[in-house]
């Protein structure tokens, strides 16, 4: 009897859709991730639905990108077309979010920024407003879920707070409660085309080094309404995710990152190991350790696979 067994209802697949391209195109660094067109997308997300997964994470990249990351909320976004599309097409289908400014603003961090000679700050409420107006609109386009990304403090309430005014009571929200500065984002930065143009982003990122710190972001996050909690990347943090799994007794997401699965997908092209054996091994692992939900590249595969 194993006592941790996968089902395709675990996966989430996260989706790039670009307001930029008519073909899609292929990811360097992560082989078979590619960034879609809208109608592509809306043709992953039926597939996705049909081979039994029940969400899909929706990452946009914006035709212009300005230092008021506008592209981010607006009604007719690259994301909130996405969302209307998906949710007409496969109306069954969980869409997901991701809600952060980077992607949108032309130096590529996540909040409004000033700077300082070499120095910059990234500006915590004047971010939080911009947050907000992205997470309701991508509700208003018909988001399931909306899933902030961007670490900064207060943003959980407010958007809470800000979607029931707006009647949108019913949208859920996935917190990044616990989000690393990690060298595994590498290849997200070239797939969502989002890095930072100067600085970095360890000034609100979390230091690998500090686990209680973890659960205390994740404590705030709590508090202020969060329905899932999100632990990201994922095989490095596993005492993490336990440890919050545990504590808060929360449904628990992981992300299982970029580099993660380029590691992963490298080591089998080089015949290292057997790709399939090493996924499920690693996926079982992040259920082991209290996953309610895994968000990976390798979502589709897994539905096959776990149904074997
Ligand atoms: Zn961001």
């Amino acid at each position: 009897m194993r006592e941790t067994k996968l089902s395709a209802h675990d996966f989430v697949l996260p989706l790039f859709v670009s307001e930029k391209i008519e073909q899609r195109r292929e990811i360097r660094s992560m082989p078979g991730v590619f960034q879609l067109s809208v109608r592509d997308a809306v043709d992953e997300a039926r597939q996705a639905y049909e081979l039994g997964l029940q969400a899909v994470l929706l990452f946009g990249i914006p035709a212009t990108k300005d230092e008021a990351a506008t592209a981010a909320y607006h009604a007719d976004g690259i994301v909130q077309q996405a969302v209307r599309a998906i949710k007409t097409a496969c109306p069954q289908l969980v869409v997901i979010t991701d809600v952060c400014l980077c992607e949108y603003m032309s130096h590529g961090h996540c909040g409004v920024t000033q700077r300082d000679g070499e120095h910059f700050h990234v500006l915590n409420d004047e971010s939080v407003a911009l947050l907000v107006k992205t997470a309701v609109s991508h509700a208003a386009a018909g988001a399931d879920l909306v899933a902030p990304s961007d670490m900064m403090d207060g943003r959980i309430a407010a958007i809470r707070q800000a979607l029931d005014e707006q009647g949108f009571d019913q949208t859920g929200i996935i917190s990044y409660a616990v989000k690393f500065a990690s060298a595994f984002y590498g290849p997200f930065r070239e797939a969502a085309e989002s890095p930072p143009q100067f600085g970095d982003r360890r000034t609100y990122q979390m230091d690998a080094a500090n686990g209680d710190e973890a659960l205390r972001e994740a404590a705030l996050d709590v508090e202020e309404g969060a329905d899932i909690l999100m632990v990201k990347p994922a095989l490095p943090y596993l005492d993490i995710l336990w440890r919050v799994r545990e504590r808060f007794g929360k449904p628990t997401a992981v992300y299982h990152v970029s580099g993660e699965f380029a590691m992963v997908k490298a080591g089998a092209e080089k015949g290292c190991f057997d790709e399939r054996a090493a996924v499920l091994e690693i996926m079982t692992s992040l259920k082991r350790a209290g996953a309610d939900v895994i968000v990976t590249y390798w979502a589709k595969e897994l539905a096959g696979w776990t149904r074997e």
